[in-house]
């Protein structure tokens, strides 16, 4: 593919397609501005839309990793259908108003170390997290936690193996905007939740009072 192509292909996947089609199965109709899917795979989607018990942090997942969430996240992840962010952040929106909390002071997503970052080109984190904080107002810290090992993947890997593999690899560089504060951490999927575990240390050391997490997806 020649560059140009290339850019082309990298502009179209910060946009809906224009047709206004459904991003899951590309039929007529979407089930409301934002979503980004027509009402027949909203109904589809395999919903949590609640609480999960995973780990020591307390977290919220908007789904279950199966089905049309999963593509979407694939999708996100893998073939740079950026937009898909916007619609994820959108059902993690009405998880947190289901949940029925107070809104937290802040949300930072959990980051790639930045090799892998350059590598995709972008952190789909940091875009979910860009855009929940334009749907709630509330602020976004971006760059503030950040991953200083370049842990390998999680898959595979059992439970205590992933608290292995992730303990001590995040860190936060900017204390100040942290401390005192209630802190959201967002990500697209967590398993076990080993990763949400390890960032919430680190901000609980850098003075965070509260931290909660939400991901897109459970599995
Ligand atoms: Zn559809």
């Amino acid at each position: 593919m020649g560059a140009f192509s290339e850019t082309l292909q990298a502009l179209a996947g910060l946009f809906f397609p224009p047709d206004a089609s459904c991003s899951l199965c590309g039929g007529e109709g979407r089930v409301s501005e934002g979503y980004g899917v027509c009402a027949a795979c909203d109904a589809a989607l395999p919903k949590i839309c609640g609480k999960i018990a995973v780990c020591g942090t307390p977290v919220l997942a908007a789904f279950r990793y199966d089905g049309g969430a999963a593509r979407m996240i694939q999708d996100l992840k893998y073939n740079g259908k950026r937009y898909l962010a916007r619609s994820l952040a959108c059902y993690i929106k009405d998880t947190l108003e289901s949940a029925d909390e107070p809104l937290p002071d802040a949300i930072i997503p959990v980051p790639l170390h930045r090799k892998r970052r350059r590598k995709r080109g972008y952190n789909q984190s940091d875009i979910i997290c860009r855009h929940l904080s334009a749907l709630t107002g509330v602020p976004w810290l971006n760059g503030v936690l950040i991953r200083t090992r370049d842990t390998p993947s999680q898959t595979g890997l059992g439970r205590q193996e992933r608290i292995e593999n992730v303990k001590g690899a995040f860190d936060v560089i900017e204390k100040e905007p942290v401390k005192g504060r209630k802190i959201l951490l967002v990500d697209d999927v967590c398993t076990t939740g080993a990763t949400l575990d390890a960032c919430a240390d680190a901000l609980y050391r850098a003075g965070a009072i509260n931290v909660t997490a939400a991901v897109a997806a459970h599995g």
